[in-house]
């Protein structure tokens, strides 16, 4: 991470995150309306999503259970009995006039998740995780009369979210979007979330603030909004603490505010902060008995849990050996470290698989851009593949270009094979023949060869390749060369 942005001269970063996830529950927190995105709007409603009076809400189980294991992943300590509160505000996509959420008794607080790289690395504090609804969606765009009304869609209402706040423990922007990062990886391998930015499933707001480097009090803060991908986060925050720096150094003083990052201008601007202060009035929702998590319950989840990434890097690293980067790698993604391991259990070399899973067959699927669970190579025929080449029948260009030709036809890999005949050429005579063109047809690096200038035999071994289409034994291809090229012109 670059210290650069950590502290410029006398100012120090701190940033703190306020991450709102949606789970995937088949239906809403509180009543049995579906959670699908994407449906014509105002399809997925009843009257308690739709805030008619009278109607009770109902606790989805599963949704507990889901963020159950956010915590427990985050190492949160899971309150036994946690209540939930009436956040008050008024909004045309919040039918209520009040969202239902946790305020000062939330599910679970004082966890901690680790970022930065191995032996660097720094853990970032939990506040809190939370359970709440999601509001609707107001639509300001796309009608032929957007100019003059706006209007709304329910589906979402109601859908559950957790609120997962972070210590003001992160120094810089990059440290930021490490964590956002991570977290997202968390709650994939949770599969609690599809954590899909663009469709607000998971939505981040930051707060930063800076202050004279060495000082322990806290500076003034303001919380960036409207931060749709992992690198407007990243800049937003750039931009907001250089800023602030800049305020500062001028002998100005920071406003708490709510500021909004404009992409296009690549900047932040405030909101009249007076006329969005908020004061949510919170109170106890009275309809809901309070969350008591049983014993029982957390141990059922805890059960349930898979191996988080951290876990599984540092078990890929001493199973297979495998160099940290490429554990790392590996490790982003629970399909690409499942897919791994899939190669591996079809008796690969865990270091090839790791190395052509990464590299090569990567390669393609951003070529295609295609996700490793779309992979058209499965599993077991990179394996089968790879077996060819640690068996020395067919070399690594070769290698590459079947895996190509599979990849791009979705056929077996044996099927390939034979009918393009990779099979690597071992035929001294044809090695042989092959040279005897390759030094005939090259006479001026010949004689500089045998006037001493050896490092040249590594070029007409890339030309006895280049002849055999990469199927030339590379070894053999140079020992014959060597004893044709000591020989008589
Ligand atoms: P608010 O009352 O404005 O919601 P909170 O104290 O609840 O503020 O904190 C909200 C988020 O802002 C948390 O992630 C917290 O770590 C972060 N935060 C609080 N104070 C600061 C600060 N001075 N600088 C940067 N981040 C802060
Ligand atoms: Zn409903
Ligand atoms: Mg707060």
């Amino acid at each position: 991470m670059p210290a650069a942005s950590e502290v410029s001269n006398q100012h120090e970063i701190v940033i703190g995150l306020e991450v709102h996830v949606q789970l995937l529950t088949k239906t809403k927190i509180f009543c049995g309306c579906s959670t699908r995105f994407g449906d014509p709007a105002n399809t997925h409603t009843c009257p308690v999503c739709l805030g008619l009076p009278g109607a009770l809400p109902v606790l989805n189980r599963d949704a507990v259970t889901m963020a159950l294991k956010a915590a427990m992943a985050l190492n949160c300590a899971i309150n036994p009995q946690s209540r939930f509160a009436r956040k008050n505000y008024f909004y045309p996509d919040l039918p209520k006039g009040y969202q239902i959420s946790q305020y000062d008794e939330p599910l679970a607080e004082h966890g901690w998740m680790e970022i930065g790289a191995e032996g660097r690395s720094k853990r970032i504090g939990i506040t809190r995780v939370h359970l709440e609804e999601d509001a609707g969606k107001s639509l300001h765009e796309g009608f032929q009369d957007s100019d003059r009304r706006s209007y709304i869609d329910l589906n979402r209402s109601g859908t559950p979210l957790i609120e997962i706040v972070t210590e003001p423990d992160l120094r810089s922007p990059e440290e930021a979007y490490d964590f956002l990062t991570r977290l997202k990886t968390v709650m994939l391998y949770l599969e609690i979330s599809d954590c899909n930015m663009e469709e607000g499933s998971l939505r981040c707001d930051a707060n930063a603030s800076v202050r004279p480097a060495g000082s322990t009090t806290l500076g003034t803060k303001t919380e960036v909004k409207n931060l749709n991908s992992f690198r407007f986060l990243q800049k937003a925050l750039a931009y907001e603490t250089k800023r602030q720096m800049d305020v500062i150094d001028s002998g100005g003083t920071i406003e708490q505010e709510t500021r909004l990052w404009d992409n296009s201008e690549q900047r932040t601007y405030g909101m009249r902060s007076k006329e969005f202060a908020h004061d949510y009035r919170y109170f106890p929702e009275p309809d809901l008995l309070p969350l008591v998590i049983t014993e029982g319950w957390k141990d059922a989840v805890r059960r349930e849990l898979p191996e988080l990434p951290d876990a599984r890097q540092e078990r890929l690293l001493h199973e297979y050996a495998l160099p940290v980067p490429s554990a790392a790698q590996l490790t982003t993604s629970k399909e690409l470290a499942d897919y791994f391991e899939a190669v591996v259990t079809h008796d690969a070399d865990a270091r090839l698989a790791a190395n052509w899973t990464l590299g090569e067959l990567q390669s393609l699927l951003n070529e295609s851009k295609k996700a490793i669970r779309e992979s058209p190579v499965p599993p077991e025929q990179l394996a089968e593949l790879l077996k060819l080449i640690a068996e020395e029948r067919i070399t690594g260009t070769i290698g590459k270009e079947l895996l190509r030709q599979v990849f791009m036809t979705s056929r077996p890999v044996s099927e390939v094979m034979k009918e393009r005949g990779f099979e690597r050429i071992d035929d001294p005579e044809q090695l042989a023949a092959t040279a005897r063109q390759v030094i005939a047809a090259n006479p001026k690096q010949a004689t500089q060869y045998r006037n001493g200038k050896t490092e040249i035999l590594g070029w007409f071994v890339g030309q006895v390749m280049k002849a055999t289409r990469g199927q030339a034994n590379p070894k053999q291809a140079q020992e014959i060369l060597k004893t044709q090229l000591a020989g008589k012109p």
